[in-house]
């Protein structure tokens, strides 16, 4: 799950930044509210944590026009104590949840997750195909009730096929879940981190549909 974080406090920003890559988001940090824009516009995150108070644009302003577009993405506001005019405002302008600062990193995860889920229209937490699940809360995935230890970036692959099962995902799209901006992308990463998650789920789960991208799909209905 790839998150766009707005956020001028460099504090707050790089504690964001780090406990939400712990608990396995890829995250794209911005400064300022043009940077913010900029970055929507790539279209290439699954939510937007705002920040209200930032220069160049603030925050109030960076999610009015993003719903004008009609960008629906979900869009959790940060928020200083105290400032219920601003959380109002924040909700008014299209929020669809906020956190007061200084906010734990736990719960901050928690209710991103939530926020994806629901904007996903998923009713159950638990993603299944056959006997393979994974689940968002605890991170973890099991085939046939057994748990399978796969490393953070085998798990965002596996999280991004399993989402769309039987659909096609490009090399750009999956490489979109495994990297941040400012990380080098090494040109056969995709298919490293692939070929090993393969080998822990065997054979048949994960297909590649050559010069188009990789599907999965539970190995009985091939
Ligand atoms: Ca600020």
């Amino acid at each position: 799950m790839r998150v766009l974080l707005a956020e001028d406090d460099e504090m707050i920003g790089d504690g964001v930044r780090r406990g939400l890559a712990h608990e396995g988001f890829a995250v794209d940090w911005v400064r300022d509210g043009r940077a913010a824009e900029l970055a929507l516009a790539e279209n290439v995150h699954d939510l937007l944590l705002l920040d209200l108070g930032l220069p160049r644009r603030d925050g109030l302003t960076v999610l009015a026009a993003m719903r004008r577009r009609g960008d629906r993405r979900p869009v959790l506001v940060l928020t200083a104590r105290d400032a219920v005019d601003d959380r109002v405002a924040g909700l008014d302008a299209g929020a669809d949840d906020y956190l007061v600062k200084p906010f734990d990193l736990s719960e901050l995860a928690a209710r991103i997750r939530a926020l994806v889920r629901r904007q996903l229209g998923r009713a159950a937490p638990r993603m299944t195909l056959g006997p393979l699940a994974l689940d968002p809360a605890t991170h973890t995935v099991t085939l046939d009730e057994t748990p399978l230890a796969l490393s953070a970036r085998e798990y965002a692959l596996l999280d991004a096929l399993i989402a769309r099962p039987g659909a096609i995902l490009s090399r750009a799209q999956l490489e979109e879940k495994l990297y941040n901006w400012k990380d080098g992308v090494d040109s056969n990463a995709v298919e490293v981190h692939l070929s090993s998650l393969r080998r822990k789920l065997g054979s048949g789960w994960i297909r590649n549909v050559r010069g188009l991208g990789w599907m999965i799909a539970t190995p009985a209905a091939a």
